[in-house]
């Protein structure tokens, strides 16, 4: 994949996920957690109560008010995190008492492993909040597990039971679930944040290689691609616009700054592929056109010089053209660029002195 199609593709990507959070899709999220929770509690409380555990079929009671309160009133509450922890805090308790009640073995301590990728996707402000729940949750879960170890301290024992095991199944299906949940999410903001960056990369990239004005690479990035000259030698052009200061006074900076991005893309149509143009100063541009003999670069420069001399610019009623001067170099692997620069350089100012609107060679 070429690295433009690559970049389309992030911008693809990143519109598509900003699309989905101005749809507040993380408000749906919530919905659905809540939604979820409600649920999972109802079928909680009606499978304690069939198990005759009292204590947590009252602490479901609770659970589902709670779970009721929040999907119905989620608009209203401001602070949707607080809603988060109080959450974990509703799963942490849930999964200590239940584990308490009817033992090990339905599993219900998983939950307190289970919540603490949960715990780290949220939006957290405080960044210490979800370690603070894994240096709770942790250490709950080896006490819980040493505590009701082989049935003791269990307080209805389903151990054996039909009861148990469809308890074991639902909370293995509920815990995978959230783990999936939450490693989908995290591998999607995963690669939000690698297409944003390297989105941004290209961006600044472009922005500190190119004129904002001309769109032509400017001097600096033009430097960073001569450093070298190919095994096919090159030849470098740098043209300059004629009296270019009288299209300023006479027209207006703004027509002038017109002037400077017509040339610009002039000069880069009339390049041939493969060649590159940058802007080298406030009116001077500079052209290498790689695999180059002189003879060529000479009628490609004047190509450049007709098709600037054949445009005609308007200012109000009044029409102009412009011209310019080019001065062209040919460079081999064995030159230094900045000679080769130089060289065109210097017959750039010898054509200002020889009448300008030509290249010159020699
Ligand atoms: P010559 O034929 O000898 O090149 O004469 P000239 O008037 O083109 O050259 P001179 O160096 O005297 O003037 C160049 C002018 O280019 C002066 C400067 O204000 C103008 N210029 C440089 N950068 C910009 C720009 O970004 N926008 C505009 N509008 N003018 C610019
Ligand atoms: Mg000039
Ligand atoms: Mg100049």
């Amino acid at each position: 994949m070429s690295s433009n199609d690559q970049y389309n593709k992030d911008v693809r990507f990143i519109e598509k996920i900003d699309g989905m959070l101005e749809r507040r899709l993380d408000h749906t999220a919530y919905i659905f957690t809540f939604a979820a929770c409600l649920l999972a509690h109802v079928l909680y409380l009606i499978l304690f109560a069939l198990a005759g555990a009292k204590i947590m079929a009252v602490f479901n009671i609770f659970s589902v008010l709670y779970y009721a309160a929040s999907f119905f009133r989620i608009n209203v509450v401001k602070e949707k995190l607080n809603l988060v922890y109080a959450t974990i805090a509703e799963i942490m308790l849930h999964a200590v008492f239940a584990t308490v009640c009817v033992g090990l073995g339905p599993n219900f301590a998983m939950f307190l492993l289970m919540i603490i990728p949960l715990a780290f996707l949220v939006p957290n402000k405080n960044k210490n909040v979800p370690f603070v729940i894994l240096f709770i949750s942790v250490p709950l879960y080896g006490v819980l597990n040493y505590y009701c170890k082989g049935g003791a301290h269990v307080i209805y024992d389903l151990s054996g039971t039909q009861l148990e095991t469809v308890f074991y199944i639902i909370n293995i299906i509920i815990g995978s679930a959230v783990l999936i949940y939450v490693a989908g999410i995290f591998t999607v903001m995963n690669i939000y944040i690698e297409c944003k960056l390297r989105v941004q990369t290209e961006q600044l990239r472009l922005l500190a290689s190119t004129d904002p004005l001309t769109k032509l690479y400017n001097r600096r990035e033009m430097l960073s691609r001569l450093n070298s000259i190919s095994s096919s030698g090159c030849v470098i052009g740098i043209g300059d616009i004629d009296d270019f200061k009288k299209v300023n006074d006479t027209y207006g900076h703004d027509k002038g700054d017109e002037v400077l991005s017509t040339v610009a893309s002039l000069i880069t149509k009339s390049l041939p592929e493969g060649a590159s143009a940058a802007r080298w100063g406030g009116e001077e541009f500079l052209f290498l056109i790689p695999g180059c003999g002189i003879e060529e670069g000479k009628k490609i420069a004047d190509g450049v010089i007709d098709a600037i001399r054949a445009n005609k610019f308007k200012s109000g009623n009044t029409e102009f053209t412009v011209t310019m001067t080019i001065g062209i170099c040919r460079g081999s692997s064995e030159d230094n660029v900045y000679d080769v620069i130089n060289t065109a350089d210097s017959r750039l100012y010898k054509g200002k002195h020889n009448g300008k609107a030509h290249t010159e060679y020699e």
